[in-house]
């Protein structure tokens, strides 16, 4: 079975599997998980990506109301991840179990070196044979850095601490195709997949089955298995394996060196770069981006962003770090790189995007 030569194992469990119809924190359900985490525990490190600290904050609050202002929800969450850390904490302990808060924001796995930093604690905390227990930073997030879910959250967690399995344990028994048959194995993510996708959506979650989609991308291009499952019935680790109930994304074989993981499976597509067609040949053929092929930049970025590059038809051909920030690419666009240093009033690099800096998607 994966899971037994599995090595560093992420659990995502979403709002509606830790917390109940009424606001409450499912303990019993938590603990029979927490079972099956030690069951399986010898060798692997485990982490958690739990979400429910908006659910636990309305209830405690006594706040019934469904749609609530970003402003109200960072103070809600702020008083909400207080008592959800404190329930894992409580059931860690009862069962032996060390366990550490870590709190993301999209700037802690977006940017190179923070997310080398976040790996670092982690790799720390499994030292210590510490459980981390992660989820967005919801308090000091604001709608344009924010990543709303944490299905994509914790897809970015795995491929940044090298995980090899992803569960997402969620309300549904996993993706089910159009004659309502649950889909065993996802080898690409393609339209066809897509199309499966179900508007309807939970009580809390705010994911559904497109941020999934999403992360199984992320999960397959990082080499990360992962397995979308339900997590309704207690013990859902050993129920999900024992009835063979789930859907397994499996990833592409990949060739690419971490750095190269981590551009293709950026989150914020902070801009966007419109190149020609001779520029989209020179890319397929291995080529650094120049400024002469560039005829459009769209969004604000900074140097060292991450962005998309797409061709002339709108196909996405690559993601890259940008050498130069978008007022400046929007001054040099179509220009030769001789051009340039006249241009912006200093001599910067001659690429706007380097070959090792992008990743041909
Ligand atoms: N971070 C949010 C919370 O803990 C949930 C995000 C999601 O639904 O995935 O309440």
């Amino acid at each position: 079975m994966l899971i037994n030569n599995s090595k560093k194992i992420i659990i995502k469990l979403g709002s509606s599997t830790v917390v109940d119809s009424r606001g409450k924190f499912k303990k019993k359900w938590v603990s029979s998980l927490i079972k099956d985490i030690k069951n399986h525990r010898f060798g692997k490190n485990f982490v958690i990506v739990s979400s429910g600290a908006i659910a636990l904050g309305q209830k405690y609050l006594k706040i019934k109301k469904k749609k609530i202002k970003l402003e109200m929800s960072q103070a809600i969450a702020a008083v909400g991840q207080i008592h959800l850390a404190g329930e894992f904490q409580k059931l860690f302990d009862k069962y032996k179990i060390k366990s550490g808060q870590i709190l993301i924001s999209p700037d802690d796995t977006e940017q190179r070196k923070r997310a080398l930093n976040i790996r670092n604690t982690f790799d720390n905390l499994f030292k210590l044979n510490a459980i981390p227990i992660v989820n967005e930073n919801d308090t000091t997030a604001t709608s344009e850095i924010k990543y709303g879910d944490n299905d994509r959250l914790a897809a970015r967690v795995a491929q940044i601490i090298g995980a090899d399995t992803l569960i997402i344990l969620s309300d549904v028994d996993g993706l089910y195709n159009k004659s309502k048959k649950i889909v065993k194995t996802v080898n690409k993510i393609d339209e066809k997949i897509y199309s499966l996708v179900d508007k309807k959506r939970n009580n809390y979650g705010s994911g559904g089955i497109s941020t999934k989609l999403d992360a199984a991308k992320i999960c397959m291009n990082s080499g990360c298995h992962m397995f979308l499952a339900n997590g309704k019935k207690e013990h859902p680790l050993s129920k999900m394996f024992k009835k063979k109930m789930f859907t397994h994304f499996i990833p592409k074989i990949s060739s690419l060196d971490a750095r190269k993981k981590w551009i293709i499976s950026s989150l914020s597509s902070s801009g966007i770069i419109f190149i020609d067609k001779g520029a989209a040949s020179a890319l397929q053929n291995g080529k650094s981006l120049l400024a002469a092929g560039i005829t459009r930049v769209k969004g604000t970025f900074d140097k060292g962003e991450n962005v998309l590059i797409i061709d002339n038809k709108g196909n996405q051909l690559a993601r890259g770090l940008s050498s130069f920030k978008s007022s400046e690419i929007d001054k040099i666009k179509g220009k030769q790189s001789k051009e340039i240093e006249k241009i912006l009033g200093y001599l910067g690099k001659s690429e706007i995007i380097h070959k090792d800096d992008m990743v041909k998607l």
